[in-house]
């Protein structure tokens, strides 16, 4: 069953987890008004997936149990879906800032990898619990949080030296009907708003590690789980034009012995599977971040355009700004490349699903990583200084000040200054506000921080077919003759490149309904 956004909202009713946000214990979840845009923002890949429009987008077919899910839980048959969710993350972004929910789609589909590799080497049945677990998560439309960080400690050492092993989750007991897990992770996107988690290790174990190679599904009300949260964007703030209504939590997610019964653990302490696990995931959800992110340069380059409209400029005529407009676009279009590209050369993995090529959902993830500082900052540039100097919101109805700042704030004559200002109030929210600092956090370090891409990008590279291509060259004076290699090597997956079909989609959510980007 597809759950409404209200549905989703009043399912939150059922749990009541310990939660705690800005010192003070939230009681109802559903009603609290710190988490409001947060559910609302989940509640968008809800509403979504329910509007025709958007139905191959946001919804599919579960090629295991034949029922059509949401696209946010559903497992990658072919290179098409990956080019789907790839363009469904960036619409329920670009209406939401960040949907959320994809991240329970990158954890299911690395878990699908992780287990059937387990059940191979080791013979267990993680496999089969896992889509036991899916289906019913599928069935009942539920959103998960991905409680992967660890708090990690000291970070130049291992789980196994550190002075509190509680800074990384690890099995404490295994008991005949399951396990008993303790230990902290640290940013839950979420966590507050979630039916349930889904706990992975956040990096790759040694064999004495053991006890931190765990992953399964914990109810967000199990009894030992405390999540300690933030507000999820700018609630109740006037000049928080865009995430007084939409916003994310994150929370610290303490696990106090909490009991995992055995259907729903899917590795327990097989440190290679585990690793295979991290990696995998950290590629699905790379690539998701592309088309978050992307949803977001939608909205700056949006902003960006009205604000020039409001200050009476047309980029057209005035080259600095259009070349600022361009940057802009260029970058988000360009890490959005990526993203496609890893979803064309997708590979599909033993266990039967598609996964994104890694070198390309690397180098996307890596790009917007440091490239949304320029994205501010071009912004920044188009705009003005309005966005931070603008008098607050409540001088909008001050009687004294109300009309002569109307009259000398407006920008273009056929432009309300009121106009003009609530674009003013977007960018900062966006760009230059709390909720800005936390768009460039969330993309240099959500899904790994640049060194984690940076070190999957040199493992996968075929770096050695080049250097053995060149050597080749040299050899056999191909490029003194003047005789070039007939095609650019470059990376293929083992089964073969498949061109996906163009999803049916009327409007992909790319530069323009016509289609020209995207
Ligand atoms: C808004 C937001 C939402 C997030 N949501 C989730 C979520 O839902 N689930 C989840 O599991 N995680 C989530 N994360 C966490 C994210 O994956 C981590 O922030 C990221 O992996 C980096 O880990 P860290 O924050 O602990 O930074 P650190 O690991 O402390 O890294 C800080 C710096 O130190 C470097 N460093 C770290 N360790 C070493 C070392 N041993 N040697 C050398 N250099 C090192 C890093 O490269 C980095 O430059 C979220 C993060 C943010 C910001």
């Amino acid at each position: 069953m597809l759950m409404t956004a209200e549905d989703y909202r009043e399912s939150l009713r059922r749990y009541p987890p310990t939660v705690w946000v800005d010192g003070e214990r939230v009681e109802s979840v559903a009603d609290a008004p710190s988490l409001a845009p947060g559910i609302a923002a989940v509640g968008i890949t809800y509403d979504f997936a329910r509007r025709p429009e958007y139905r191959t987008l946001m919804t599919a077919r579960q090629g295991t149990s034949g029922e059509t899910v949401n696209r946010m839980l559903h497992i990658n048959e072919t290179t098409t879906d990956l080019l789907t969710k790839l363009e469904a993350v960036r619409l329920v972004c670009r209406e939401s800032g960040c949907a959320q929910r994809y991240l329970a789609h990158d954890a299911l589909n690395a878990l699908y990898q992780a287990t059937k590799a387990a059940d191979e080497a080791h013979g267990s049945d993680y496999h089969p619990r896992l889509l036991a677990y899916l289906h019913r998560v599928q069935a009942e439309d539920l959103t998960l949080g991905i409680a992967m960080t660890d708090a990690k400690g000291d970070r130049a050492r291992r789980p196994g030296e550190q002075a509190n092993p509680d800074v990384y989750v690890h099995i404490k007991e295994r008991r005949p009907d399951g396990l008993v897990i303790r230990g902290t992770k640290a940013i839950v996107t979420a966590a507050p708003y979630v039916h349930e988690f889904l706990v992975m290790p956040c990096r790759t174990h040694r064999p004495e590690d053991w006890p931190c190679a765990v992953a399964c599904a914990v109810p967000v009300d199990a009894p030992g789980v405390t999540i300690v949260a933030r507000p999820a964007g700018r609630p109740g703030e006037a000049a928080a034009r865009f995430s007084a209504r939409y916003g994310q939590s994150t929370g610290v997610v303490l696990f106090d012995d909490v009991f995992v019964p055995h259907e729903r653990v899917f590795i327990a302490g097989e440190t290679e599977e585990a690793g295979l696990l991290t990696t995998a995931y950290a590629t699905h959800h790379r690539h998701s971040c592309i088309g978050a992110r992307a949803g977001f340069g939608d909205l700056l380059i949006g902003a960006g355009a009205l604000m020039c409209e409001a200050n009476g400029l047309d980029p057209d005529r005035h080259g600095h700004l259009r070349d600022a407009m361009v940057e802009l676009i260029t970058i988000t279009e360009g890490f959005y490349a990526c993203g496609v590209a890893a979803s064309v050369y997708g590979v599909t993995d033993p266990a039967g699903n598609v996964m994104p090529e890694p070198v390309f959902a690397n180098i996307g993830k890596l790009l917007l990583a440091t490239q949304i500082y320029d994205m501010h900052r071009l912004a920044h540039e188009v705009s003005g200084g309005l966005i931070v100097a603008l008098p607050g919101p409540d001088e909008d109805h001050n009687p004294a000040t109300r009309a002569s700042l109307s009259a000398v704030l407006a920008g273009r004559a056929d432009i309300p200054a009121e106009r003009r200002l609530d674009v003013a109030r977007l960018v900062e929210d966006l760009t230059a506000s709390y909720q800005g600092g936390w768009y460039s956090v969330i993309s240099l370090h959500g899904g790994g921080s640049p060194e984690a891409m940076k070190r999957e990008i040199w493992r996968n590279y075929p770096v050695a077919d080049k250097a053995a291509l060149v050597d080749r060259l040299l050899d056999r004076g191909l490029l003194d003759e003047g005789r070039r290699p007939s095609r650019q090597p470059g990376r293929c997956c083992p089964t073969g490149c498949r061109v996906p079909e163009v999803p049916e989609a009327p409007a992909p959510p790319g530069l323009t309904d016509a289609g020209t980007g995207g």
